[in-house]
């Protein structure tokens, strides 16, 4: 017996990176929970682990709170922020990742949607937020431009199209995307898109 839960009331903020990736890869990992570990997956998990694990530091200036909880009754997305420190009176969101900076702005998408659920939470606007990358061994600043904010939201509603839909969409046509995504041995684009090419053809 099969119950159906319908779908989720909020979008996790790591699916939305996801999303902004490729639809078909978020559509395997939030819609049918698929995953494949290779060396950068449990790398990455490994290095997320000191920020995972909540509380707060007071620095000189700076007052770090790891692991906070947030979410947009507005855009139905929730999840954590890594890190959300408050300096000099500016509070702002900080995004720990593996690698270096990448090729693609989805990195970008999933800490403005963390920005934007800060807001709502508490009334106070922000401008900018940072990406630490360890193998790089810096911050990124990112600044939430009008462009950005709406390209977050329009992810939101994507989102919630995707889940109610509960479809794999079909592959992206950027390859050099594909190369990088850890769910290429599972998504096969290439022979799908022989198959579908011959087909078509
Ligand atoms: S392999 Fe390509 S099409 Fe498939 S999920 Fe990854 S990025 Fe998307």
């Amino acid at each position: 017996m099969s119950i159906d839960i319908g779908p989720p009331e909020f979008i996790p903020l790591s699916m939305l990176n996801a999303l902004a990736y490729c639809p078909r890869r978020f559509a395997y990992e939030f819609i049918q929970a698929e995953m494949l570990l290779n060396e950068h997956v449990v790398e990455g998990h490994l290095r997320h682990e000191g920020v995972d694990l909540g509380g707060t530091t007071w620095l000189e200036d700076t007052v770090q709170h790891r692991r906070v909880y947030v979410w947009s009754n507005h855009l139905r997305i929730a999840g954590f922020c890594d890190v959300v420190e408050a300096r000099g009176g500016e509070r702002y969101p900080v995004e720990f990742k593996k690698g270096r900076p990448g090729r693609w702005q989805n990195d970008h998408a999933q800490i403005c949607a963390q920005a934007l659920c800060l807001e709502e939470r508490t009334g106070a606007r922000i401008e900018r937020g940072f990406i630490f990358y360890f193998a790089a061994r810096r911050r990124e600043e990112v600044r939430f431009t009008q462009e950005l904010r709406a390209e977050v939201e329009h992810l939101a509603r994507e989102a919630h199209r995707l889940a109610a839909a509960g479809t794999l969409p079909p592959p992206i046509d950027q390859r050099a995307r594909c190369r990088a995504c850890s769910l290429e041995p599972l998504c096969l684009p290439d022979e799908i898109r022989q198959l579908t090419g011959a087909v078509a053809g």
